[in-house]
C-alpha cells in the first residue's frame, strides 16, 4: 500500500536567504488575501465561486505588471490558490470556516509542490536540436544534501532522521525566529502488519490525557505542565511591560519561543503516543467529538483543545493507516452514561468522576466505563466481537 506522510526538519538559511523567505511569504499572503477579496466580490455578483484557474490566469497577467511576484518561484505563488479551495471545500461540507484575511502571523508557509526533477525534452536554443536532459524542479536535494530551491540557494537542513521515500512536495515553515521543512514523501508500507491485540477505545480524559478500555491511563506528560506554567507567567510578565519597548520586545521573543518549545514537546508526545498505539492495536475507535459537542461544555472543550485531542487523532489516523490498521470515529451516544456491564444509563454531571451502577454493581472510573462503550460501539460498527 502506498502512503503518503510529512517528515519535518529544522533548516538553517542565512540572514540574506530569511529576508527573501520573509518577502516571499507576504507576497504569498497578499496573493491569498486578494485572491479571497477577489473570489467574495465575485460571488456576490454572480452566486458562484471564482475557479482556481480563473485565479490562476489573473495571476499571470500581473506578474507581467508587478515586477516584485516574479522574485518567487511560481509553484508556491500557485499553491497559494489551492489553500484557499481547501477553506472552501471545507466550508461547504458544513463545518463554519468563516474565511478571513490573514495577517502576517497568521501566514507562515510556502508550498512547492513539485520535487527533485525529470527527464524532459528540451531544444536547444542555438542549434534547434531536441535532448532528453534532467531537469531540476524549483525545490530539489544538491549533491551535498541541502535543500536547494530556485532564487533561493542551498539551505543546510538538520536531518535528524533519515528521510525515506519519494519526496512529493516540501513546505517551507516559519515558526518564530526558525525555519523548518516538511517533505511529503511517498511510500510502500506492509499490509500485514501483525497486532498483539485487536481493538480499543479511547475516551478523551479530562484530568488525564486518555484512557483506554482496558483501563490503562495516558497522563499529561508533567514536563509540558511545567513549561506551561511557565508561558503563563512570561505572558503575564510581557502584559505589564509598555508595549513596543526594547524590553517588552525581548520578552515577546521569550513567550514566542516558549509557544514553540511547548508545541514542540506536545507533539512529541503525541507522536509516541499514537505510534505506540497504532502498533498495538489493529482497530483504535475515538469518539466523533464534532465541534457541536465540544461546544456545548466550555470547561471541557479547553481541556480537548490545550490536550491537543484533534492533533492527536489526526496523528493516530495516519499512523494506524500506514501500519495496515485503522482508526475509527464512533459516534458518542451516552458513552458516559451508559453502563458498559449492563448498558442501563447511570446519569451523572461532569463532577461525578466514578461510574456505579446500581443494577448490574459495577464501579469504574468515568473515563475507563466510557472507553469501553466507545470500544463497544466500534465493534458493533464492524461486526466484530470483543476478544478480551
Ligand atoms: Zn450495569
Amino acid at each position: 500500500m502506498l502512503v503518503r506522510m510529512n517528515y519535518k526538519y529544522e533548516m538553517f538559511p542565512n540572514e540574506e536567504q530569511m529576508q527573501t523567505l520573509d518577502s516571499w511569504l507576504s507576497i504569498c499572503r497578499q496573493q491569498y488575501n486578494s485572491a479571497l477579496l477577489d473570489k467574495q466580490r465575485f460571488y456576490q455578483k454572480n452566486q458562484t465561486g471564482l475557479s482556481r484557474t480563473q485565479l490562476q490566469k489573473q495571476q499571470k497577467a500581473d506578474k507581467q505588471k508587478i515586477p516584485f511576484l516574479k522574485t518567487i518561484p511560481s509553484q508556491p505563488l500557485q499553491e497559494v490558490f489551492f489553500r484557499l479551495d481547501e477553506r472552501t471545500r471545507t466550508s461547504l461540507k458544513g463545518v463554519h470556516v468563516i474565511q478571513k484575511i490573514k495577517k502576517h502571523k497568521d501566514y507562515n508557509s510556502l508550498t512547492f509542490t513539485q520535487f527533485g526533477g525529470e527527464k524532459r525534452h528540451v531544444k536547444s536554443k542555438t542549434t534547434g536540436e531536441v535532448k532528453r536532459r534532467d531537469v531540476r524542479y524549483a525545490a530539489s536535494l544538491d549533491e551535498n544534501n541541502h535543500l536547494l530551491i530556485s532564487k533561493l540557494g542551498a539551505v543546510y537542513v538538520n536531518f535528524h532522521r533519515p528521510l525515506e521515500g519519494k519526496v512529493k512536495q516540501v513546505t517551507i515553515k516559519r515558526q518564530g525566529s526558525r525555519w523548518f521543512a516538511i517533505f511529503s514523501v511517498e511510500r510502500h508500507v506492509n499490509e500485514m502488519a501483525e497486532f498483539p491485540v485487536q481493538s480499543t477505545g479511547v475516551d478523551v480524559g479530562i484530568q488525564k490525557f486518555a484512557v483506554l478500555s482496558d483501563g490503562t491511563t495516558v497522563e499529561n506528560p508533567k514536563f509540558l505542565l511545567k513549561e506551561e506554567k511557565k508561558l503563563r507567567r512570561a505572558q503575564k510578565k510581557l502584559s505589564r511591560m509598555k508595549k513596543g519597548s526594547s524590553n517588552w520586545k525581548k520578552q515577546l521573543q521569550k513567550v514566542q519561543q516558549l509557544h514553540i518549545k511547548i508545541a514542540n514537546q506536545r507533539r512529541d508526545f503525541l507522536h509516541k503516543l499514537s505510534f505506540r498505539l497504532s502498533k498495538t492495536y489493529k482497530f483504535v475507535f475515538v469518539e466523533d467529538l464534532t465541534i457541536r459537542n465540544i461546544v456545548k461544555n466550555r470547561h471541557l472543550a479547553k481541556s480537548i483543545h490545550d490536550a491537543g485531542w484533534g492533533t492527536f487523532c489526526h496523528m493516530l489516523k495516519y499512523k494506524c493507516k500506514n501500519n495496515g490498521g485503522e482508526l475509527i470515529s464512533v459516534k458518542p451516544h451516552y458513552t458516559t452514561q451508559d453502563c458498559s456491564g449492563c448498558e442501563t444509563r447511570v446519569k451523572k454531571s461532569l463532577s461525578v468522576r466514578t461510574h456505579v451502577c446500581k443494577s448490574c454493581g459495577i464501579v469504574l472510573d468515568r473515563d475507563h466505563n466510557a472507553a469501553i462503550n466507545i470500544e463497544k460501539g466500534g465493534l458493533a460498527l464492524l461486526n466484530l466481537s470483543p476478544t478480551a
